[in-house]
């Protein structure tokens, strides 16, 4: 019996984490995404109901009291993030493992609940100054909000090691190899 539930995927913004999120969910049709709620505006794109559930932050902290989240935090000043227990529900009943992706902390505190059930993996830029270039060539963000996230890289960087695989996105076909390595072996 395999009771495999989750998959989770962290990384400093930048990292190129979206990137070989949309290769796993394409390579592995087991997998589906759960989208997580957050205060922050959509940027440039997102959808409602696509890349988040996009919550007044009034409306988010009700359903923080309520207890609606598995975890939230506030990842960047005033910015909240969490994932709604209803969306690992919905997942489960469809018959699918949940691909998440979230913050370390958020991360950490998922692979505490799920132990081996889940697999925790940290993607890493191969140098901070790559991560800036990335940030900058991307160009969704202002220099305040890059400032911001490579801040938060060093944080995140230091938790690398607790989680279950590192995996390094410096040439791009190696890292996605890598991840459908790792997240294959852990489904079957
Ligand atoms: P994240 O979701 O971690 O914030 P993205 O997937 O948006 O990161 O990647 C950040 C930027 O870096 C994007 O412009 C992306 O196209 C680019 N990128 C991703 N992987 C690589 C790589 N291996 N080498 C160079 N650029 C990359
Ligand atoms: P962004 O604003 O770039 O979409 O996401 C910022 C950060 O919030 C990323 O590190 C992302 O992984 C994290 N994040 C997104 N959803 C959640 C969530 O539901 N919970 C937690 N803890 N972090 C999340």
């Amino acid at each position: 019996m395999n009771h495999r539930q989750a998959v989770i995927i962290t990384a400093p913004s930048g990292s190129g984490k979206s990137t070989l999120v949309s290769h796993l969910l394409e390579a592995e049709p087991r997998l589906a995404f759960s989208i997580s709620a957050t205060s922050r505006p959509p940027r440039g794109g997102e959808q409602d109901g696509r890349e988040y559930y996009f919550l007044s932050p009034d409306e988010f902290r009700r359903r923080v009291d309520a207890g609606e989240f598995l975890e939230w935090e506030e990842v960047y000043e005033g910015r909240f993030y969490g994932t709604p227990r209803s969306e690992l529900q919905r997942l489960r009943d469809a018959g699918r493992v949940t691909l998440l992706d979230v913050d370390v902390h958020g991360a950490l505190a998922i692979k505490r609940s799920l132990g081996d059930d889940a697999l925790a993996i940290f993607v890493r830029a191969p140098s901070i100054d790559e991560l800036r270039r990335r940030l900058l060539a991307r160009g969704t963000d202002s220099d305040g909000e890059i400032e911001k996230r490579l801040a938060r890289a060093d944080h995140e960087l230091q938790f690398a090691n607790h989680f279950d695989a590192t995996i390094v996105n410096d040439d791009l076909a190696r890292a996605r190899a890598e991840i459908e390595e790792v997240v294959g072996r852990f489904l079957s």
